[in-house]
């Protein structure tokens, strides 16, 4: 299992205009450098009328941001926050917020 940031994680934007704002990672791109966070860096799209049931128009959706634009948002500290890596007594791994050890 990978510890990085993973798709379904709650982040907040640390850096860039959208500073500050939080979301759900909907996709983790292939790099793995560059994720897709629901509501962040909005670009509109402009779409092709389809049919009468699909107008087409103007869409906003989500851009990808640079991973290092976002960190784990910590439900305890309501902040992003970095995260390290604890290793149970089980050998397992968890991540934890580094402020305030809650496991994210
Ligand atoms: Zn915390």
């Amino acid at each position: 299992m990978s510890m990085r940031i993973r798709k379904g994680d709650k982040v907040q934007v640390i850096a860039g205009k959208d500073k500050g704002k939080a979301g759900k990672v909907l996709k983790v791109l292939v790099s793995g450098n560059r994720v897709i966070v629901e509501g962040i860096a909005l670009v509109k799209k402009h779409l092709r009328k389809r049919s009468e049931s699909e107008p087409g128009g103007i869409k906003e959706i989500p851009s990808s941001v640079h991973i290092s634009n976002v960190a784990l948002l910590c439900p305890r500290c309501e902040r992003g926050r970095r995260f390290g890596i604890k290793i149970l007594k089980d050998k397992s791994k968890i991540r934890e917020c580094t402020k305030c050890h809650q496991p994210l």
